[in-house]
């Protein structure tokens, strides 16, 4: 191990009685940086009887952060979620909403995000802005409420759009941060999102995409991300993004 691209080190213990996933006291980095990841893995059955309990090498694979990407819809909405991520997992932020009305709010909501992943170095791609798209996935749902069928819709196009990228370019994990907000549904979330990594992440025989399937607003979470928003100074909006909500605010 070595070289510029050495970012993490990995090491691998093996015990009784701990197992992953990782608590925040097994975690740490050097003077220089270097991230330090300690896995504990518990040791294995031995079928050798009790001598050789505990004592046997193991060949435990070495554990590597995983590649996430990240679904964002803004700075405010992101922020809480890339903290409790960014420990566990290699995370790319992916900034696709179409749904964003008008076209300067998108760029405000866009430049916002993008000044903040520079500040704590995270990756971040910026997704073509499908707004014709977004208004023919809707029609004939235009007047529904907030919550209701064109919610749904709106949902299911990011994520979708959200995995198929993830799929071609070799990610892992796929999250949103969609369920950080009170107005918005995780139990659809949950079922979109679990749905489209057994369809659209299968894969043949390779391993299928997997969904990080969180509430990110429960355990106070939203109002950590409410704080947490106002310590950064994002600019923060005040309607959920399309021109239908605009019209509601
Ligand atoms: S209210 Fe929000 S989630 Fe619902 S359709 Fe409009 S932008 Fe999408």
């Amino acid at each position: 191990m070595g070289g510029d691209e050495c970012k993490y080190v990995c090491l691998i213990i093996e015990c009784e009685r701990r197992s992953p996933p990782l608590r925040d006291s097994d975690k740490g980095r050097t003077k220089e940086g270097i991230k330090l990841i300690f896995y504990f893995i518990p040791t294995p059955p031995s079928p050798y009887g009790d001598y050789a309990k505990g004592r046997r090498p193991f060949s435990t694979p070495c554990y590597f952060m995983s590649k996430l990407l990240l679904h964002v819809c803004c700075a405010p909405c992101s922020i809480y979620v890339v903290k409790k991520l960014k420990d566990d997992y290699d995370v790319t932020a992916y900034f696709y909403d179409p749904n964003i009305h008008p076209k300067e709010e998108y760029k405000k909501r866009f430049q916002e995000m993008k000044r903040w992943c520079a500040k704590i170095n995270l990756k971040l791609i910026e997704a073509p802005y499908d707004v014709e798209r977004w208004h023919e996935l809707v029609r004939g749902h235009e007047d529904q409420p907030e919550k209701g069928s064109r919610c749904t819709i709106c949902y299911e196009m990011r994520m979708r759009q959200a995995f198929e990228f993830a799929k071609e370019n070799g990610y892992e994990f796929v999250a949103t941060v969609l369920s950080i907000s009170p107005h918005k549904d995780h139990k659809r979330i949950s079922e979109i999102g679990n749905r489209l990594a057994e369809t659209v992440g299968a894969n043949g025989n390779s391993p299928k995409l997997k969904f990080v399937d969180q509430d990110w607003k429960k355990n106070d979470g939203f109002k950590i991300a409410s704080r947490m928003s106002a310590e950064e100074n994002f600019y923060r909006q005040n309607y959920c993004g399309c021109v239908y909500s605009k019209k509601k605010q």
